[in-house]
């Protein structure tokens, strides 16, 4: 690991990296932008810095990668580093052997800890356990006493507060008080796609980093440096599909190497073309509800975002196509004839109001809406939108 395992963001890692190099790192920042940008590698970066045995700071390399410091930070087990996310407040309980209780408190341990495992296999995956009520008050008391402490091996404390808009209000105020008075050898790192909705005190006491989706050519050089044996079509559907999101690029390709070398994404684009056939017949509407159904009862979630994402991306190929006929540069050229048909069955102006309701589910299942609801909602709209013009 080093500043390599950012991907883009090269004008916010210079900030940081003159920073480092010159001791003027602030004792709290906050990194604002949207969900997949990467923040939280640019916080576990700085982590592994401020620990790291060989660091070079204001370099290319950032961290060594190498050190046992290192390699405790990448395990999710350094003294110095706490990662704070949403979690269960079963999982806070204080075990009392006495108490056969600990059942609920090991089962809510298995969940943190599947959490953790994902997050290490994907590091742009944001974690977050389902019945939590947010970042809870016990969580920001244990960083406290934490504090408190010196850091060990010569290194600094650091502290990364993922979602920081969930701390709960009791638990912001004993954060606020922690940033108004900051030990010297304390650094927070508070990550948010929200940062609006934190508390606007704490957001005072924070130096902000904003950050933006990565670029389409900084995403594919990733791409291709993370998944080299892919080829030029795949890549460039991963690239289509995740629209600068580096977590959903990530689990698409962890999708594909659990796959095998199938076209995952080829399979689910057709699927999603025949759902959009159906659609528009009336004597097969039948088939496209089925559809629904096993998309949301049989698909993992990163198949029914490809799902979605690529009737978007089919959805933009009869776009170029309907205004310049000839136009090769399709995400679907294997395809072609499928798309020349809806061009010449649907105005531009449909195309629009379909591609607007495939975003907005996309975005109802990113926030973990019922995708049997989504899904039928979809299905409504776009046949209201194009059935009985094909
Ligand atoms: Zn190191």
């Amino acid at each position: 690991m080093s500043w390599n395992s950012v991907v883009g963001h090269e004008h916010q890692i210079r900030v940081l990296k003159k920073a480092l190099g010159t001791g003027r790192l602030a004792h709290a920042y906050l990194f604002a932008g949207p969900e997949g940008s990467g923040k939280e590698t640019v916080a576990f970066e700085i982590a592994r810095i401020l620990n790291c045995s060989h660091p070079d700071a204001a370099g290319e390399s950032g961290s060594c990668g190498v050190c046992e410091s290192c390699r405790q930070v990448e395990r999710f087990l350094h003294p110095n580093i706490e990662y704070l996310f949403p979690v269960e407040a079963a999982l806070l309980e204080s075990s009392d052997p006495s108490k056969k209780e600990n059942k609920k408190l090991a089962e809510a341990r298995e969940r943190y800890e599947a959490l953790i495992e994902e997050k290490q296999r994907n590091p742009f995956f944001t974690p977050a356990m389902e019945r939590s009520m947010g970042i809870l008050t016990e969580q920001v008391v244990m960083l406290q006493q934490k504090a408190s402490l010196a850091p060990r091996d010569g290194g600094k404390k650091v502290f990364i507060i993922s979602q920081a808009e969930r701390l709960n209000p009791a638990a912001a105020n004993k954060l606020l008080k922690l940033l108004e008075e900051p030990p010297e050898h304390v650094v927070f790192l508070l990550v948010s796609s929200k940062p609006e909705s934190v508390l606007p005190t704490i957001r005072s006491r924070c130096q902000t980093i904003t950050f933006s989706h990565v670029k389409p050519a900084e995403l594919e050089a990733w791409v291709t440096r993370t998944a080299p044996e892919i080829d030029e079509t795949e890549r460039r559907f991963i690239i289509s599909f995740s629209r600068g999101n580096l977590r959903h690029a990530a689990e698409l390709l962890e999708e594909r190497a659990q796959n095998g070398s199938t076209p995952v994404l080829v399979r689910l684009r057709n699927q999603a073309i025949d759902y959009l056939r159906n659609l528009v017949t009336p004597s097969r509407f039948h088939e496209a509800i089925g559809t629904c159904e096993e998309v949301s009862k049989n698909f993992s979630r990163p198949e029914q975002l490809m799902f979605l994402g690529s009737m978007l991306l089919f959805f933009q190929d009869v776009a170029r196509r309907g205004a310049a006929p000839s136009c090769p540069e399709i995400n679907n050229p294997d395809i072609s004839v499928s798309v020349d048909r809806f061009v010449k069955a649907f105005p531009a102006r449909d195309l629009l109001r379909a591609s607007s309701a495939i975003e907005e589910a996309i975005r109802s299942i990113e926030r973990n809406a019922s995708v049997l609801l989504v899904m039928a909602g979809l299905t409504s709209e776009l046949k209201k939108v194009l059935a009985g013009k094909g």
